[in-house]
């Protein structure tokens, strides 16, 4: 099958500040993908870049056989391309607005129905959703910014970091719900430190200093000593 994302030789950065310098990665339609790496790796200056927040100096992004790196965020995200920052919801919003923002550009009709059957798959949520979203504790929070994203029913989501500032038993909430709620229609590409998330991948990249230094399967991966010694601690 045909790649949904192909990045190829991508550079970008900050001003005078180069930080990835040559990324290759490929996500398949439907395909779960961990991009793995360390504080400071490059993982969200990718992420922004793909989506279009930070521009591409050099190398190429596909969606589905079309180029975008030229392209504006919003022409991205109406092409099927979802970004869920470290951040994700906006706290002075109520939960209902925060969702329904994830949805802004279809018609409101398609807001609603898709609104409660997420309410269906949330239901901690459903039950705040006239209350603000900073009323939410961290990992409801995450999980708003996840309802958020799933509105649109991207082809592609991208997700910065949704382990950030969480207790490992909320890691473990985030890891299952993405295992349920994403459709086999949503390819994810996970930028992540915690290697918790392997589990759900399909296949992932090890990046470090803005370049790619392994990729492989899961298996691959957690058998990789590179792996094992910066993640496992083994
Ligand atoms: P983290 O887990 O800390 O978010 P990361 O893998 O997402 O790490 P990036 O945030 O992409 O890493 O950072 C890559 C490089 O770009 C780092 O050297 C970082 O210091 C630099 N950088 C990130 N944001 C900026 C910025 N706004 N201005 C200048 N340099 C930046």
């Amino acid at each position: 099958m045909a790649d949904l994302l192909e990045v190829a030789g991508v550079q970008s950065g900050y001003g005078m500040m180069q930080a990835l310098w040559g990324i290759d990665l490929n996500v398949a339609p439907g395909e779960t993908v961990l991009l793995l790496g360390a504080n400071s790796a490059g993982k969200t200056t990718l992420l922004r870049t793909l989506i279009g927040l930070l521009p591409c100096w050099h190398g190429s992004i596909t969606f589905d056989g079309e180029r975008i790196e030229t392209l504006r965020p919003d022409q991205r995200i109406r092409r099927g391309i979802a970004f869920m920052s470290e951040l994700g919801v906006f706290p002075t919003l109520t939960i209902d607005e925060n969702i329904a923002l994830g949805g802004y550009f279809l018609p409101d009709a398609q807001v609603r129905q898709r609104k409660e059957r997420l309410f269906g798959l949330f239901p901690d949520l459903a039950a705040k959703r006239r209350d603000a979203a900073g009323s939410l504790s961290g990992g409801q929070r995450k999980m708003l910014g996840i309802a958020k994203v799933l509105i649109a029913e991207p082809r592609l989501l991208l997700m910065d970091e949704p382990s950030s500032g969480l207790a490992p038993v909320f890691v473990k909430q985030v890891i299952d719900v993405l295992r349920n709620s994403i459709g086999h229609g949503t390819a994810l590409l996970i930028a992540e430190q915690n290697v918790a998330f392997l589990e759900l991948a399909d296949r992932g990249y090890l990046i470090d200093h803005g370049k790619v230094r392994l990729s492989g399967t899961r298996a691959e991966l957690e058998a990789s000593d590179a792996v094992r010694e910066a993640y496992f601690g083994l």
